[in-house]
């Protein structure tokens, strides 16, 4: 007998993941009853990964589980807020159970391991598209904006960037490589780690923050456009893994540069906030790295090794401008 709208719900979305105090009401009736902590701000931010072209289509249903969440969580680690609920919007082409309980697999291993409650949804048949509405708290006055990057800040990015970017060109037969490597990439690709711990720790201490899905040029082009300011980004300096340094790629920090998916945070630090907030990032096993200073002259100059000026191909992803990833 074909599994129903309400079957599902009940078998794989209701009563799974962290129950919450702060839940007065959650699957069931027709909206959720939330007690949000007294004076705090409620973060809020949504994201569709549609099947073709957030995930390439063969990902596997446990990775797109994690991702969904995953991209959600980046968004409020960027904001410097902290996690609490979310609702799933999800519409599937068929009713495949093996698919939904590989997919919540991936999903509830993250929500459990970030205590995020799923309050609700909505379950639909079309082309693959999963919607994750995702709330957190943050006190009033230090969430963590684009907005206020200052001349002389340090620009920063947490762990490596551009495996992801490698995963996706692997996946699309564009980058050949060993078969440990580009399982490497893959599992960047599929599987991005939220820095959640590291936006909580840069409360009151960074200036401007920003999640890299599009790419570090144009996520930082966001943080300089909100802030009024410019930067000079040094490519020698980006945070290559050792994978991306040795998969054979001629220059491989142009991805690291222009690659998305990649989920790290971008922040920028003033001078004599700096050693606190390297030294808390340290002591939660974080890596961050220094790529850059924000200036007052406006734009975004990339710098080479030799202090020459380098212009980056298609950087960031443009829905509607075509996909300049490829
Ligand atoms: P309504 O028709 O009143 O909008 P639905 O039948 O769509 O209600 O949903 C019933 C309940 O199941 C609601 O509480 C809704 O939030 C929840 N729900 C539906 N789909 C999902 C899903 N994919 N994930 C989590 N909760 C869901
Ligand atoms: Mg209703």
């Amino acid at each position: 007998m074909p599994v129903s709208e309400f079957d599902i719900i009940r078998r794989y979305f209701e009563h799974h993941g962290p129950t919450r105090g702060d839940v007065a009401l959650g699957i069931g009736d027709d909206a959720a009853l939330l007690v949000p902590p007294a004076g705090q701000q409620l973060a809020v931010s949504v994201d569709t990964l549609v099947a073709g072209v957030h995930f390439p289509v063969q990902t596997a249903p446990e990775a797109i589980g994690h991702k969904s969440l995953a991209v959600n969580l980046s968004d409020l680690a960027a904001m410097g807020a902290e996690p609490s609920w979310a609702t799933l919007a999800l519409t599937l082409p068929t009713a495949d159970e093996a698919w939904l309980a590989a997919f919540c697999a991936g999903f509830f291993a993250l929500a459990r391991e970030y205590g995020v409650a799923l309050v609700g949804g909505d379950t639909t048949h079309g082309p693959l598209s999963i919607t994750v509405q995702i709330m957190g708290f943050v006190p009033p006055g230090q969430a963590l904006t684009r907005a206020g990057a200052k001349p002389g800040d340090g620009v920063f990015v947490t762990g490596t960037l551009g495996d992801a970017g490698a995963g996706l060109r692997v996946v699309q037969g564009t980058l050949t490589t060993s078969t440990i490597i580009a399982d490497q990439f893959k599992a960047r690709l599929d599987r991005p780690t939220p820095r959640v711990a590291a936006g909580l720790a840069l409360r009151g201490l960074a200036n401007a923050a920003i999640d890299i899905s599009d790419g570090l040029a144009a996520d930082l082009g966001h943080i300089l456009d909100a802030s009024g300011v410019g930067a000079e980004l040094e490519l020698a300096k980006l945070p290559l893994s050792d994978a991306l340094q040795h998969c054979g790629l001629p220059e491989p920090w142009r991805l690291a540069a222009s690659a998305g998916d990649d989920y790290e945070l971008c922040f920028t630090l003033p001078p004599e906030k700096e050693a606190e907030a390297l030294a808390r990032l340290s002591a939660l096993g974080c890596p961050a790295t220094r790529v850059g200073t924000i200036t007052a002259e406006p734009g975004l100059r990339c710098r080479n090794a030799e202090g020459k000026v380098v212009t980056l191909a298609g950087t960031g992803y443009d829905h509607f401008a075509g996909d300049p990833r490829g």
